[in-house]
């Protein structure tokens, strides 16, 4: 019986380890991830559903919403930049995040102009500014009024699709 338990239990874990090195392959096999190559993507959803992880393409190229605190990002106060989890573009600094009660990350700028696109969105009955990636198109999350100083936006994103690179990693 213990025997048996155990050989469970190793095939549990082994499990384990298959999923987590199938899901490094998977960011390992996107060929359009680069955090320096700025040139606009035109791939199609059924190319990405080959690549990204199902929850993932779920927000990035169906447009859900992951769940409020529950991402990797609301409360983080990491210095460095977030990247599109999606193609890797440079999307925001650290420096423009603010602690926000909404239970998504929050930003009051993009680290530069055209990092990210903008798309008027009237699903569900609200009129919302839809926030894309400027490099793949993929939805981040929405726009609002209600951000802090200096500029007043509040970048509502979705953790699943941000990638955090801390200064510190730089250079090593
Ligand atoms: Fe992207």
């Amino acid at each position: 019986m213990i025997t048996f338990m155990m050989a469970v239990m190793m095939l549990v874990s082994g499990a384990a380890a298959l999923e987590e090195a199938m899901g490094h392959a998977q960011q390992v096999k996107n060929p359009y991830y680069s955090r320096t190559d700025t040139t606009k993507l035109n791939v199609p959803d059924s190319e990405w559903k080959k690549i990204l992880p199902a929850q993932v393409y779920a927000v990035a190229r169906e447009k859900d919403t992951e769940r409020a605190f529950t991402g990797q990002y609301w409360d983080s106060e990491g210095i460095g930049t977030y990247y599109c989890a999606v193609c890797g573009n440079k999307l925001f600094r650290s420096d423009s995040k603010f602690a926000s009660s909404c239970g998504w990350p929050s930003f009051f700028e993009s680290s530069r102009p055209d990092a990210v696109t903008y798309h008027d969105d009237t699903s569900y009955g609200m009129n919302r500014i839809e926030v894309l990636c400027g490099r793949c198109g993929s939805h981040l999350g929405h726009l609002f009024d209600d951000g802090p100083q200096p500029t007043g936006k509040r970048y509502c994103m979705n953790s699943i699709v941000l990638e955090f690179v801390p200064d510190s990693t730089i250079g090593r």
